[in-house]
């Protein structure tokens, strides 16, 4: 979805966005995500255009230690600023005024909301998501799922001397 900076009245324009995530270059992050829900607020800026709001969305993953599916909620507000290309730095003012936004280039004075979408979408995907943060993960040895309980090399693992303490604990 494209925005001409010129379609912008000069109160802004406040946008609804449901956007399908069929986006090319992202395969295999998740197994499936939710519609991308997002509350868009346009203003035109004398080199280009301001764009705050926020997304929400949903991504189901597999967890990094015991790979079993999660289904990760993801939201997040966001301001950006975005420039013709070249426009960005120029003016030493509007740097020190927009030091606490992100700053992105846009092309034919037309904003890209399918790409500011995925790209905060991908900033907010977790690295190493987890099932729940005390995940126990598979047994290195036989692979089980230790979530479902202790495997059995474990217990031949034990060391006797350790089994008053490991009662203990
Ligand atoms: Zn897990
Ligand atoms: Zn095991």
């Amino acid at each position: 979805m494209l925005v001409e900076r010129s379609q912008i009245p000069p109160e802004g324009l406040d946008l609804e966005v449901c956007e399908e995530p069929r986006w090319e270059g992202v395969e295999g992050l998740w197994l499936s995500l939710a519609p991308v829900q997002a509350a868009l607020h346009l203003e035109r800026e004398v080199n280009g255009i301001l764009a705050s709001g926020t997304f929400s969305t949903t991504a189901v993953v597999l967890c990094s230690r015991c790979s079993e599916q999660v289904s990760i909620p993801l939201s997040d507000s966001f301001t950006i600023v975005y420039t013709e290309a070249g426009e960005a730095f120029r003016d030493e003012e509007a740097e020190l005024s927009t030091a606490e936004m992100d700053i992105d280039t846009m092309q034919d004075d037309r904003l890209d909301v399918t790409k500011l979408l995925r790209e905060n979408v991908l900033l907010n995907l977790p690295l190493q998501p987890l099932c729940r943060s005390d995940c126990r993960g598979l047994c290195p040895h036989c692979g089980a799922n230790l979530n479902e309980g202790p495997c059995r090399c474990r217990v031949q693992e034990s060391d006797p001397r350790l089994l008053p303490l490991q009662q203990l604990l």
